[in-house]
């Protein structure tokens, strides 16, 4: 036995870790039902620790089988109804064997958040019901009995309410009153509006990054590489671009899928772009964003993503505070100031789905919104498997109550085209 000396790791990697144990479980004769909990299940930027419920008539061999899970550094606690192990990755996962008739309680109950709970537990004894991770009571009876964790919320009146708004923040108040959003889901995205190939520091081809977007069904994609000042990144000029262009064009009859031609382009100081205005109007798509220089004041900073907002050239405004979890704080800028001027100006502000940035956040999200922003959620791939993490986008949208009204990539081409004409 050691001590749990996990700590919080990246939601993109506890997630694939997560779905990779249940994947370990389900493939067991004695394991009937797998999910996953916790934060991990809400999308919380970072998971502390990985919840996992499982059914099965027996506990003890369930047990013996997660401590000898492949990814498995060491078995803290090891119990009938409760096992913790810590991971190779970094973080412990608990494993929690749960009666049948319990399953959706408990569910429930381990998905959180806990003042999400305590709410809910509150509105249940209004409703003259007890409930707990075993079930929903009236007097001795468990009306769960059987039951998934719909029920819950459907017994006290309210809407299911979905595991990313879990969190405390008024989802409540909306699911009483029926004003639940309907949430933006993966299948809405129709392209990925921000990606890298080897032109600037990307690892794959063009022809690789379009192969890989066809297949992920998408009906366009943007290739954004990064501009000149960005020298670390190989940034191009203005002639590189035009030439990367005409290659595009090119190579546009080839493919089934409008490949739209697009820049990364850097925020100078003074908030002028780094890219002439001819090159900038040969794009589809300009994302701008800061790069250098970060160690700028609130009123600096702000004033320079608003003075590039301004220019009126900028479609997305790219990981808009430049922050990288567990790494990097993000700049000091005005978001309400900003958010302010990209909906004036029709700037996109983008949920960079990259796992160490998520950003904007959830937080950032819910403040934005307020002044009818639009969104663009991109990867930022640099290579072809960054195309996955768009579920990490799109969860984080979810976690900021984003419907796909809200969201430029969800639109068809022609309506996209329409966004993006200044
Ligand atoms: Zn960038
Ligand atoms: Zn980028």
């Amino acid at each position: 036995m050691v001590a749990a000396t996990g700590s919080r790791i990246l939601l993109g990697t506890g997630l694939n870790e997560a779905r990779k144990i249940v994947a370990y479980l389900l493939s067991q004769k004695s394991v009937s039902r797998c999910e996953i909990a916790g934060s991990t299940r809400r999308m919380r930027e970072t998971v502390g620790d990985i919840d996992i419920l499982v059914t099965s008539e027996q506990p003890e061999k369930v047990m013996d089988l997660f401590i000898k899970y492949g990814g498995v550094k060491s078995t803290v606690v090891m119990g009938e109804s409760k096992t913790t192990v810590l991971l190779d990755i970094g973080t412990t996962c608990d494993l929690r064997v749960i009666k049948p008739e319990s399953f959706g309680s408990a569910l429930q109950y381990f998905t959180g958040s806990k003042d999400h709970n305590v709410k809910v537990r509150k509105i249940a004894i209004d409703h003259n019901y007890k409930l707990n991770e075993y079930g929903l009571y009236a007097g001795d009876k468990n009306i769960m009995e059987g039951k998934d964790e719909r029920a819950i919320y459907r017994e006290l009146g309210m809407d299911y309410v979905p595991p990313e708004m879990r969190e405390d923040r008024g989802e409540i108040d909306l699911v009483l009153s029926h004003k639940i959003p309907s949430l933006v889901e993966l299948p809405d995205i129709k392209g990925d509006l921000h990606l890298h190939t080897k032109e600037s520091d990307g690892m794959n081809t063009t022809d690789e990054m379009i192969a890989a977007a066809m297949k992920k069904n998408y009906e366009y994609i943007a290739i954004t590489n990064h501009s000149k000042s960005l020298r670390i990144a190989h940034g191009m000029d203005d002639d590189q671009f035009m030439e990367y262009f005409e290659k595009i064009d090119r190579l546009s009859d080839k493919y089934n899928i409008k490949i739209l031609k697009g820049g990364e382009v850097d925020i100078l100081k003074d908030g002028s772009l780094d890219l002439e205005n001819d090159t900038l109007k040969a794009m589809d798509v300009v994302i701008a964003s800061v790069h250098m220089d970060t160690n700028m004041n609130t009123e600096n900073m702000t004033d320079r993503v608003i003075n590039a907002v301004k220019t009126n050239k900028v479609n997305i405004l790219g990981h808009p505070t430049g922050r990288l979890i567990n790494e990097r704080q993000p700049f000091q800028i005005d978001l309400d100031e900003v958010a302010k001027y990209c909906s004036k100006y029709k700037t996109a502000m983008e949920i960079n789905a990259s796992p160490q940035r998520l950003d904007l956040n959830d937080e950032n999200i819910l403040r934005t919104s307020r002044y009818g922003v639009a969104y663009s959620i991109n990867t930022d791939s640099h290579n072809i498997y960054g195309y996955d993490n768009m579920e990490l986008g799109v969860g984080t949208a979810r976690r900021g109550w984003l419907t796909k009204n809200n969201i430029i990539n969800t639109m068809n081409l022609n309506d996209l085209i329409k966004f993006l004409k200044k």
